[in-house]
């Protein structure tokens, strides 16, 4: 037993030590190499960059990767307080010697966990919206929108979350040997349920969904997604503005329900052409089936969780391992889900770049439908707006981009559409 204590202890400090090391090489490498190219437009962006935009997107992207670094940092040393230095442990216990050995403990812990952890993130969230966004000219929020904010997230998630914890725990301890099944059963029925009430329900408490108005814009647009064999709910724009200018457009829901939303700050930025072209390539993720995918890997991946959670919160080697007694007289059903999302990422941070990977061929697949159901021409005029309106560099470290970017570089995207095959298009 104190065997596997120790392998499970030293395996975590390992995957831990290693991770960060990584991390730090990472992004040591990311900031010396913006920062070597920041005195330079490239060359295949020097008619259609300013030399000011591209320093901007420089300057935007070393403040960023500065403020990663303290981030990891703290996050590490978060994460070593909860587990082996005895964080989680004191908390359970004083927790028991108030509230006893229940359903209510429980949940208090789990409770308190979130809270204790959002407060300690509060500073470099403050931090990242008023000082580092603010700098930059991206922050349109004001801090009394950002505390209403904080307010409903809080509120929203105790009163979605709550009942959800209880439900799990209340699984864990009374369907048996196989309450991981039934655990994941409900919980992929939850996000389902998420996926279809999201856009209907939640989203509208944080922003306004107005109906696309503008005419000629909604007849290209409908005209593109017949095109295209799609049909939706609605086309709408949302108020990104209120909170930042960073633009964006997204496509949501399920079959017949589906909604195009578009930021207003998009709207403000992109030629109709354009529009249509950055529409297209989400259409792309669609034909591709790229969403489907996504939700049927996510689902699996979590019956992979629930399955070894199921094990691990069997084991006592689990909890002392990792720096946390197991009650002896109590559940430890709440210990378990928390160690388990603690201890995770540190292990599954080694994975991420084969779905990084993954993401990024699904950009150039959409990038290549879109391409072809309307112009790459317009799509490489579009991406460029935005990019450059995120600031996003145009001069990654070309191993920071393996391992981290969800969409690829500018430079590599904008060079892939220029060798696609020109297409005939029909009408
Ligand atoms: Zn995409």
């Amino acid at each position: 037993m104190t065997d596997f204590s120790f392998v499970l202890t030293s395996l975590f400090t390992a995957a831990l030590v290693l991770s960060l090391l990584i991390k730090f090489w990472l992004s040591s490498r990311q900031i010396r190499h913006v920062a070597r190219h920041r005195s330079q437009v490239p060359a295949a962006f020097a008619h259609t960059i300013s030399m000011a935009a591209h320093q901007k997107a420089a300057d935007y992207t070393l403040a960023k990767a500065r403020l990663g670094l303290i981030d990891m940092a703290l996050g590490a040393a978060v994460l070593l307080g909860w587990t082996l230095l005895g964080g989680l442990s004191a908390l359970n216990e004083v927790l028991v010697h108030w509230l006893g050995n229940n359903m209510t403990q429980q949940l208090a812990l789990l409770g308190a966990f979130v809270l204790i952890g959002a407060v300690i993130e509060l500073p470099l969230s403050w931090y990242q919206t008023f000082v580092l966004e603010e700098h930059f000219g991206f922050n349109k929020t004001t801090p009394k929108l950002w505390l209403i904010d904080m307010v409903k997230a809080s509120v929203l998630g105790a009163a979605i979350g709550l009942p959800i914890a209880a439900l799990i725990l209340w699984m864990m301890a009374a369907t048996g040997h196989f309450w991981w099944l039934w655990a994941w059963l409900f919980w992929m029925g939850f996000n389902l349920l998420l996926l279809v009430i999201y856009p209907t329900l939640i989203a509208p408490l944080f922003n306004k969904f107005k109906p696309l108005e503008d005419e000629s814009l909604k007849a290209r647009v409908t005209a593109l997604m017949q095109r295209c064999g799609f049909s939706a709910k609605g086309l709408f724009v949302m108020d990104g503005s209120k909170r930042s200018a960073h633009a964006n457009a997204y496509f949501t829901g399920f079959g017949a329900a589906k909604r195009v939303v578009f930021y207003d700050t998009l709207l403000a930025k992109l030629s109709a052409a354009e529009v249509d072209a950055v529409l297209a390539h989400e259409l792309g993720h669609f034909k591709h089936k790229h969403v489907i995918k996504r939700i049927v890997s996510m689902f699996a991946m979590s019956l992979l969780g629930f399955a070894l959670l199921g094990f691990l919160a069997q084991q006592s080697w689990f909890y002392t391992g990792l720096g946390v007694p197991p009650n002896l007289l109590a559940a430890n059903d709440a210990l378990a889900l928390l160690l388990f999302m603690l201890v995770m990422p540190v292990f599954s941070f080694f994975i991420a770049p084969v779905f990084a990977q993954l993401s990024r061929t699904h950009e150039f697949q959409a990038d290549a439908y879109a391409v072809q159901q309307t112009s790459a021409s317009d799509l490489s005029t579009a991406l460029l707006k935005l990019y450059e309106d995120n600031a996003s560099t145009l001069t990654p470290d070309p191993l920071y981009v393996r391992f981290y970017y969800s969409h690829p570089g500018a430079s590599e995207r904008l060079a892939r559409m220029s060798s696609l095959p020109p297409t005939e298009k029909v009408i």
